[in-house]
């Protein structure tokens, strides 16, 4: 180091990915011996970005759990939760009631169970697959095919849907990995890419030959049940909802927290950047970490590089919304067997999914009652995130009647729009952000779901990771 002064850093945005950037940031500083502080500049009035949860109280003794983003993190994927544990809370989280896991696939308008032994979208157990009722016969035949066709192997991108038709056919596509999978990323399988969403086909492809064969080698080295029998479930949430890892999470950062501040412009300064502020402050840093959507970075990046603003518009965004609805219990007839059920888009309806809240988590409705969440807007359905709220409810109803024969008026509502929210890994997705990443000038730095990952733990990871190279970074300084 050439002088003793202590760094500073400027994280912009305050989601997951700012937050936890920041705590990963004090820990690494710490253990590097380096003096680092930091601003974490959030521009809404509340931290946390898409992970919101509501309390409605007024019903019962203890209120409705109401999730507007995320309601639970993939356990298979530790870093969220090796976080939450470090903040102390552990005893908090709230695993879904995997003894009631059940998806039902919507099929000529009726749900219909995803046969048993289904890993991911892949049949690794022959004789529910073969009875089920979603699959033609021949496309039954067709996803055996996969067993004979040949790996591709010369490591290109190719989207979900073409890898998914090239092995296991259309059928497949339309029945499972469109509403499955493309479904986690709200996106169009024929422009999602297979190597930024789902490289573990990929990879189980060139090594096993076949899709099924390496699912079923996969399902064998999965980690035997913990001690009381049980395996861990698949994903895992808090007791009172995701808000609880933000509100945890908050009180551990030791930096200067500014909500309702919008960062507008970035400039470089002979010692480092200095930020423009929506309140018309300046704020100077060594170095700088974007948080934020592609496309905000891409604006605050472009007096530095067009072309690399260029690649961050061409990070694509959808915006999508869902709409959760409460209820007596004994005023719906359906049994909420289930988590919920998914939709092809061959089916074309107007909603995209519909969970049932109070099935998937204990906690989410108080006893009596129950809470369903329907999913809109995305690739599929755009035109509803511009419907008014009674367009929508009345639509929503509809489905609700015709889908699960629910007629009872909710209890309450709560829709939850958010504009511009989903970035599209389309294909080249990887080499773009690779190419972003290269160029970005010293000191100035992007993480989070635009780049490498989605999920709340993508998040997390993708900023421990960043905080390890910003440490590295100034310690070279
Ligand atoms: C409906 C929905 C359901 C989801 N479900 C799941 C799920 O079940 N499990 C899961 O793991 N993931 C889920 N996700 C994805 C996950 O929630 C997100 O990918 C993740 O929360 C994104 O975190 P982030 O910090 O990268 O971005 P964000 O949460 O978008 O945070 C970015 C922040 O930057 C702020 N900002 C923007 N511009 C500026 C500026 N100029 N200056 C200062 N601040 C700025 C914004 O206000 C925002 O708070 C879901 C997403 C949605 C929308």
């Amino acid at each position: 180091m050439t002088d003793s002064r202590p760094r500073h850093v400027a994280i912009v945005g305050g989601g997951i990915t700012g937050m936890s950037f920041a705590w990963h940031l004090q820990q690494q500083a710490r253990e590097a011996g380096l003096e680092v502080t930091y601003t974490l500049l959030e521009e809404s009035g509340r931290w946390g970005g898409k992970i919101r949860t509501d309390y409605v109280e007024g019903y019962a003794d203890e209120p409705f759990v109401v999730e507007g983003g995320p309601d639970a993190v993939l356990t298979q994927k530790p870093w969220a939760l090796q976080m939450a544990r470090q903040m102390g809370l552990g005893g908090r989280l709230w695993p879904t009631n995997d003894d009631r896991r059940q998806t039902f696939v919507v099929h000529r308008g009726r749900p219909t169970p995803l046969p048993d032994g289904l890993l991911l979208i892949v049949p690794t157990k022959i004789t529910p697959f073969v009875f089920s009722r979603l699959i033609s016969p021949w496309g039954k035949l067709r996803m055996g095919l996969d067993l004979f066709i040949p790996p591709k192997r010369d490591g290109a991108d190719e989207t979900l849907a073409d890898f998914m038709r090239r092995r296991l056919g259309s059928e497949a596509l339309d029945k499972l990995a469109e509403p499955l999978l493309s479904g986690i990323y709200n996106a169009d399988a024929e422009m999602q890419s297979l190597l930024a969403t789902f490289p573990r086909f990929r990879d189980l492809e060139v090594k096993y030959g076949s899709l099924m064969r390496g699912m079923l080698a996969a399902r064998k080295a999965r980690p035997s049940p913990s001690a009381n029998g049980k395996k861990p479930a698949m994903f895992t949430s808090f007791k009172n909802g995701m808000q609880e890892l933000v509100d945890g999470l908050l009180p551990h950062l030791t930096g200067d927290l500014r909500l309702g501040t919008a960062v507008h412009a970035i400039k470089k300064k002979a010692n480092g950047y200095q930020l423009s502020l929506n309140n018309k402050e300046t704020l100077t840093a060594d170095v700088v970490l974007l948080a934020v959507p592609a496309f905000v970075a891409a604006k605050l990046i472009k007096p530095f590089s067009q072309a690399v603003a260029d690649d961050f518009n061409r990070i694509r965004y959808v915006s999508t919304g869902t709409v959760s609805l409460a209820f007596r219990r004994d005023e719906i007839g359906h049994p909420l067997n289930g988590f919920g059920l998914v939709i092809p888009r061959s089916e074309k309806r107007r909603v995209n999914a519909i969970t049932w809240s109070s099935t998937k988590f204990n906690n989410r409705a108080p006893d009596g009652f129950a809470l369903l969440r329907v999913f809109f807007g995305g690739s599929r359905t755009p035109e509803m995130m511009s419907a008014a709220d009674e367009d929508l409810l009345a639509t929503v109803s509809a489905e609700l009647e015709s889908l699960m024969g629910v007629t009872a008026e909710p209890l309450f509502h709560r829709i939850f729009r958010w504009h511009k929210s989903n970035p599209q890994y389309d294909v080249g997705h990887l080499d773009r952000v690779a190419r972003i990443e290269a160029a970005l000038p010293p000191g100035l730095w992007v993480t989070g779901s635009p780049y490498r990952g989605v999920g709340v733990p993508d998040c997390v990871h993708q900023a421990q990771q960043t905080a390890v190279r910003v440490i590295e970074e100034l310690s070279g300084d």
